[in-house]
């Protein structure tokens, strides 16, 4: 039996359930006052000021529009596209109003976090903490986009049936789904902070205004596991996240050691699982925070073409068996709960067949290099090169009328309503 170093205590999964008590080994606690990602904060400002963050659904939007054209080419998959975006489309304009909305009372002057906190969990939510918001994690496209000083984080759970049937339409259903589902309970949590005398703006994850982890790290909710997303106790990594801002009178959360950041690197499921091989074996520093870096290359030409892949949330423990089975398991036995076993880290890939513990799917070379990189007027410009040097040099009308369209459609995108289009900004 491992020695416990200490006990981390969460409200039980659902509302009105006891609380947990989950047991983090001392051998896997994070050291000096790194409880939830160890970050060199001089190196985050320095980036933030220097390097702002971008949303690469503008950066990368070349291989975006590609991954959505193979993506339509599922006909079952497109309409139901198609039929989320309509649904969600009322959704991502409704939270926008919040952000004008004025309170419906007059402000008490009261703190109200256990009030918002019961309220979240009532509608819900899985999770919800408060901190800061931190403007160094905002993209430059989005600047001036939130109003309010407060950052309430949430996660929302998605489906566990659907989820362990990674990569499938179902999963892909439940995902969408739960995307919106969020978003409304979002809406009502609004409501109650308006009728308290407060502001309140629902950002909808459509309308991300970066990589919001760091500050649901920062709230307590969970750490970040080696597959990229938040895993918190009782979902692991299977949940939407969401954030709401406000200028109300509340309290904030730390961030807590779950062990998470430690035990990623003795578990590395989703690292060997990933058919892409995107996910790094070891941590670096990357913009002033330790993590496992995701290698966008390779992940996205493998989610383009099988429904979203996400295999790393499937294969998770932690998702699958919840923090505190996993972690006194691991405190008992010195195993990783289900690693090695086709309950866990088996799945099937579409036309490649099946895939147990330690067979990976092989890919032809063009699998990766045929997806195109950069964004929309940097990819124009290299099929307008492309396509000269395939005509010997000459720049034909056919060509350049080509080009024109593509640098119009272009810059309409880095000046016009791009928020709209981010559905997938879970993504990054
Ligand atoms: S989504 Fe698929 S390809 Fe991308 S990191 Fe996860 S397992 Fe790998
Ligand atoms: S599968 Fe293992 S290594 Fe990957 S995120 Fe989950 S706990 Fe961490």
């Amino acid at each position: 039996m491992l020695k416990i170093g200490h006990e981390v205590i969460r409200p039980g999964k659902r509302y009105g359930e006891p609380n947990v008590s989950i047991p983090i080994p001392e051998e896997l606690e994070t050291q000096g006052d790194n409880a939830g990602i160890p970050t060199n904060q001089r190196e985050v400002d320095w980036y933030a000021r220097e390097y702002p963050l971008e949303t690469m659904n503008i950066t990368e939007r070349a291989s975006r529009d590609w991954a959505n054209t193979l993506r339509d080419q599922h006909v079952e998959m497109r309409e139901i596209r198609k039929e989320h975006d309509k649904l969600n489309s009322n959704l991502i304009m409704a939270t926008r109003q919040t952000a004008e909305l004025e309170p419906s009372a007059q402000p008490s002057g009261k703190d109200i976090t256990e009030a918002i906190k019961d309220k979240a969990r009532e509608l819900g939510f899985l999770e919800v903490g408060i901190t800061q918001y931190d403007t160094r994690y905002e993209y430059a496209s989005k600047r001036g986009f939130n109003r309010y000083q407060h950052a309430i984080c949430l996660a929302y759970e998605q489906d566990f049936e659907p989820t362990q049937t990674i990569p499938s339409v179902d999963a892909e259903i439940v995902h969408s789904s739960t995307y919106r589902t969020q978003a409304a309970a979002a809406l009502e949590l609004a409501n109650l902070i308006h009728s308290e005398g407060y502001h309140a703006q629902v950002i909808h994850s459509s309308d991300a205004t970066g990589p919001i982890i760091a500050m649901h790290v920062a709230a307590g909710l969970g750490q970040m596991g080696a597959c990229g997303y938040l895993l918190t106790p009782h979902a692991g990594n299977r949940q939407r996240l969401l954030m709401i801002t406000t200028d109300a009178n509340v309290t904030y959360d730390e961030p807590v050691d779950y062990g998470i950041h430690a035990f990623c690197q003795v578990c590395q499921v989703c690292v060997n699982r990933c058919p892409g091989r995107a996910l790094m074996r070891d941590k670096i520093w990357w913009r002033g925070i330790e993590k496992n870096k995701l290698y966008f290359k390779r992940c996205r030409p493998v989610m383009a073409r099988y429904l979203g892949c996400g295999i790393c949330m499937k294969v998770c423990p932690v998702q699958k068996y919840g923090l505190k089975n996993v972690m006194e398991h691991y405190a008992a036995t010195g195993q990783v709960l289900g690693k090695g076993t086709h309950d866990l880290e088996g799945y099937e890939l579409e036309g490649k067949g099946y895939f147990g513990p330690g067979e990976l799917p092989q890919f032809e070379s063009d699998f990766f290099s045929s997806m195109p990189h950069g964004d929309a007027s940097e990819w124009a410009f290299d099929q307008f090169k492309e396509k000269a040097k395939a005509a010997g040099g000459e720049i034909t009308d056919e060509i350049m009328e080509d080009f024109k369209a593509q640098m119009e459609r272009a810059l309409a995108l880095s000046t016009d309503n791009v928020a709209m289009m981010d559905q997938d900004s879970d993504y990054i």
